[in-house]
């Protein structure tokens, strides 16, 4: 049993962060909280860590992200130019030139890349959404014997698609229904149904997938109006909203996450809210493909259960916080929306629940031991009432000194456990090159 000892312990976003408050493990969770003195009285036997000078908060919830994103970075911009608009996005740059030429070894690199930054940024929990046609079937066995290595809890998914023909539309469904069956009972590997949208699935096809995550017991997830396109393509090929075809085809309900959600109609809302659809918010990534900026807190005013993730775009999560407390403020010119609190929870609880994790995100008895040990050695004194703006605000990757996933040690003084950072940067540098080189 390990007693971890902070001058501050946060025990979730919506709780007052307890000055000289200690947190006990036992096995993968949380066992108790409470005073320094108490708790070293009652267990005089147990492994304490010292973690004067810093915080101990929940780890972070990564709810959506392309590992195989990092790949992409700073790579050559297509023959014609770069995207003009999100179709253009996809069309002209991320199918043909990334998503079309990966294969299953660069997907891995990236995995075992991605994996190391993540623990590094705080993360304990992501979802990953593959879309690689050259990689089926094989690319989520290949992908959960990295994230094992590495002691995340991971869920992955590949991004089931018809737009790249009927073989690749069926691998894809299969390779999920496979994951999910092979990850059933697994503590820390799980997935989800996947797939893209409804300009690159048919009904027939999202019904099929809805039907094998029934049987399966399984969540459902696609990207929803990453930009504007999306919604003008339903209106003008459905005849109604997005979400309303959803719900028409019966797949709007709690079981669906639903990623993005930047240009939402008012039907859109109603949906989300009546339907208890769950939400996974990506601000820096929304602002890369000037999709717009999603109206997050009106939807948790609406009571949508909201999440926070990458979209494998920019890993420092801190960043990723920072881009939900800043954006918002700005579309409302209201400096009072998303205050440090609601952004940490929607890091933490939020980015569970959105996936569907049960006892994840908060550091109550019972409740996973997922954590993260962060230095305050601030500028300004820490108080009750600013530590969670301190963190949110003037905290970053190179804070976090210790991370435990489920009970165990993955980060310690900065270093993540059983991982050659060089070696692996390496690997992934080479996969960029060979996936930028490819005709
Ligand atoms: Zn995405």
């Amino acid at each position: 049993m390990t007693i971890i000892r902070p001058d501050w312990l946060l025990v979730a976003a919506d709780q007052a962060p307890r000055r000289g408050w200690s947190i006990r493990v036992d096995g993968g969770v949380v066992d108790t909280t409470g005073p320094h003195v108490e708790l070293a009285a009652r267990y005089p036997d147990d492994e304490i860590v010292d973690a004067a000078g810093h915080v101990v908060l929940p780890g972070f919830v990564d709810a959506h992200t392309h590992l195989y994103g990092v790949l992409a970075h700073g790579i050559p911009p297509p023959s014609g130019g770069g995207p003009t608009d999100f179709w253009s996005f996809l069309a002209d740059y991320w199918w043909p030139l990334v998503e079309d030429a990966l294969d299953i070894d660069m997907v891995v690199a990236a995995t075992d890349h991605g994996c190391g930054e993540m623990l590094r940024s705080g993360i304990t929990t992501f979802y990953d959404i593959v879309e690689a046609p050259g990689a089926l079937p094989g690319v989520l066995d290949a992908q959960r014997e990295v994230v094992e290595r590495h002691g995340l809890r991971g869920l992955l998914s590949v991004e089931a698609t018809e737009r790249a023909g009927p073989e690749v539309a069926r691998l894809a469904l299969d390779e999920n229904t496979r994951h999910l069956r092979a990850s059933r009972d697994h503590e820390l590997i799980g997935g989800l149904m996947c797939w893209h949208t409804t300009f690159t699935c048919s009904a027939t096809y999202i019904r099929e997938a809805a039907e094998r995550a029934r049987e399966l017991g399984a969540s459902m997830h696609c990207h929803l109006n990453e930009g504007e396109h999306e919604g003008r393509w339903a209106a003008e090929h459905l005849g109604c909203s997005t979400l309303e075809f959803y719900d028409r085809l019966g797949v709007a309900g709690p079981e669906l996450l639903a990623s993005q959600c930047v240009q939402l109609t008012p039907a859109d809302r109603t949906v989300l809210a009546e339907r208890g659809v769950r939400v996974s918010h990506m601000p820096l990534a929304n602002c890369e493909v000037g999709g717009g900026i999603a109206p997050v807190p009106e939807l948790v005013d609406d009571g949508v259960t909201v999440g926070l993730g990458t979209d494998g775009y920019i890993q420092d999560f801190f960043e990723v916080l920072r881009g939900a407390f800043l954006v918002h403020k700005a579309r409302r010119r209201d400096p009072a929306v998303m205050d440090a609190r609601l952004v940490l929870s929607l890091a933490t609880e939020g980015g569970a629940r959105a996936l569907g994790l049960e006892r994840v995100g908060r550091l109550e008895p019972g409740w996973a031991a997922d954590l993260q040990v962060v230095d305050l050695d601030l500028p300004t004194p820490v108080d009750e009432h600013n530590l969670t703006e301190q963190l949110v605000v003037w905290r970053n990757r190179r804070h976090v000194r210790d991370v435990m996933v489920a009970g165990r040690w993955r980060v310690r003084g900065g270093e993540v456990i059983g991982t050659d950072l060089t070696a692996s940067r390496q690997r992934v540098r080479a996969a960029a090159r060979r996936l930028w080189e490819r005709p």
